[in-house]
């Protein structure tokens, strides 16, 4: 498999197995060492380490890593600031070129990289696969684009004569990007590629739930010929480096995928902090709604359910966390919803071909989805299918749940409202479309949404009125998920997003430019 691949192909080829197999043992060799982190390329060490421990079975040490803080974040960003000026005046076909170079590497290891991520965040081997290709996908697009738009570069028209204005874009700076677990290569790839692409240079701090990963994919930049410094990786967590970050005078963007609360404290500390008005691009997550009509194709609207709630146990910002259905259809897909899980969500280990559903990444997510279960009982909500914390057996040392499904919940219940970010869906009734529509907006999330009706007029209604930025009718493979890069710009709404120029799409390079407006005579 080379070049663009879906999900669907990705599932359909025998041939992926035997090579995932191969790269689960391979990868081995990766796993439980000590890792430095990279400031001006060179490798790093700190006093403090931590270790990370694989979500599958917390015997299996990914590895250990450096404890960094806000003074190896300040070392890196001036070396990011060293660095600009070379990068920043290079040519754009030229880093469009190396950049090119990276989404080739990435191909080339595209086994171990999926292997890799379900030793360390648990993902299945679709999902890891798909991923991975994700990751590809997203640096290509982007280098199809830049040349689609000359680098940007647009002659303009003066009323003076013999003037020549040209509107060019030109890079900021050295900012910070700060990735996320769930999409561990290809979240940070997406918001890297904006970044360098452009001639920005980069500290990276990945989630220390992911850092190997983070580190395989920072050596793969060095070797497509990323010059050193121009990207930095600084490991630790979180806390240690948001000072620094907020407030160092010399960041000159902050780029974030991650939760609502850690993404909008960045929003208001940077502003406050900073001397003048900087870019801060957020994806912040989402509280995802389906509406199934009278005239859906119940089976369909069932599998679409069942992959989008379930699918990498809930742990994306674009998962479906709430379904309405019209009162006449409700038991009827109700029961087709509980059938579809039973048959598609096998929990398991994620090394094996047979698991749908491997393990939530940490014990703070299997101890949420405990109390969210039993919050939502004591409500007077009704476990459908599922709802057990799985811990004996083959299960007992990783964070393994069940998929549930929960009716009867009282409409307020702040579990209507709230992120999750575990495989838990709610389930309400509504009998006409406004309605639906307006418990669908009823939130103050808008990334992704979907509607199963095979009428055309309902769906153009849904798609009106419905207050998301990346909405879907019908899609049976994943009725809010698996957005592509150059097919849906992934662009959060209101409290999914700052921009509202999504990874993904046209306009997403723009939040990493300036323009420069040229006038020669
Ligand atoms: N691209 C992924 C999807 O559409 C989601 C990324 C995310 O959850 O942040 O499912």
């Amino acid at each position: 498999m080379t070049g663009k691949v879906t999900y669907v192909a990705i599932l359909a080829d025998e041939s992926i197995h035997p090579q995932y197999e191969r790269a689960l043992e391979e990868v081995k060799e990766d796993l439980g060492r000590e890792w430095p982190m990279y400031i001006g390329g060179k490798e790093t060490y700190t006093g403090g380490k931590f270790e990370k421990r694989s979500p599958i079975d917390v015997n299996i040490l990914i590895g250990k890593f450096q404890r960094g803080s806000g003074e190896e974040f300040s070392r890196a960003l001036d070396e990011a600031i060293k660095a600009f000026r070379e990068w920043s005046r290079l040519d754009w076909k030229d880093r469009a070129k190396v950049m090119g170079r990276l989404a080739d590497l990435i191909e080339r290891d595209r086994f171990r990289l999926a292997a890799l991520i379900t030793y360390e965040v648990g993902k299945n081997r679709y999902e890891a696969l798909a991923e991975v290709h994700e990751a590809i996908d997203v640096v290509r697009y982007y280098v199809d684009l830049i040349h689609k738009v000359n680098g940007f570069e647009e002659p303009m028209q003066s009323p003076v004569p013999g003037e020549r204005p040209v509107s060019v874009l030109r890079p900021y700076g050295a900012w910070a990007v700060i990735s996320p677990f769930n999409f561990p290569i290809a979240l940070a790839k997406g918001m890297l590629t904006g970044v360098l692409l452009m001639g920005n240079t980069a500290v990276w701090k990945p989630t220390s739930e992911a850092p190997l990963t983070a580190i395989m994919l920072y050596k793969l930049m060095i070797e497509a010929g990323i010059p050193p410094g121009v990207v930095n990786l600084v490991t630790g967590p979180g806390e240690s480096f948001e000072d620094a970050i907020v407030a160092n005078p010399k960041v000159a963007g902050i780029a974030f995928t991650g939760s609502r609360d850690v993404g909008m404290r960045l929003y208001r500390r940077f502003t406050q902090s900073q001397p003048w008005p900087k870019p801060i691009v957020l994806e912040m997550g989402s509280k995802n709604p389906v509406i199934v009509t009278a005239k859906a194709d119940l089976d369909k609207a069932a599998e679409g359910v069942v992959r989008a709630a379930f699918g990498y146990g809930g742990q994306k910002c674009s998962a479906t966390s709430r379904v309405y259905v019209q009162r006449q259809v409700y038991d009827e897909f109700l029961n087709k919803l509980i059938e579809k899980t039973r048959q598609i969500v096998t929990v398991g280990d994620p090394r094996l071909r047979s698991t749908f559903l491997g393990p939530l990444i940490n014990k703070r997510a299997q101890d949420n989805y405990r109390k969210y279960i039993a919050d939502a009982v004591s409500a007077g909500g009704k476990v459908v299918y599922g709802g057990k914390v799985l811990e004996s057996g083959e299960f007992a040392r990783g964070y393994y749940v069940e998929p549930a499904i929960i009716t009867n919940l009282p409409r307020g219940n702040y579990l209507w409202y709230t992120e999750l970010f575990v495989p838990i869906l709610l389930v309400d009734t509504f009998e006409t479309l406004e309605e639906a529509l307006a418990k669908a907006n009823d939130t103050e999330y808008g990334l992704t949404a979907g509607i199963f009706s095979e009428d055309p007029n309902e769906v153009q209604y849904f798609f009106d009125n419905i207050e998301f930025g990346v909405v879907y009718a019908n899609r049976r493979g994943g009725a809010t998920t698996g957005a592509w890069p150059g097919a849906q710009p992934f662009t959060g709404w209101k409290a999914s997003g700052a921009t509202g120029k999504g990874v993904n799409g046209p306009y997403y390079l723009l939040n990493f430019a300036r323009e420069q407006a040229r006038t020669v005579v």
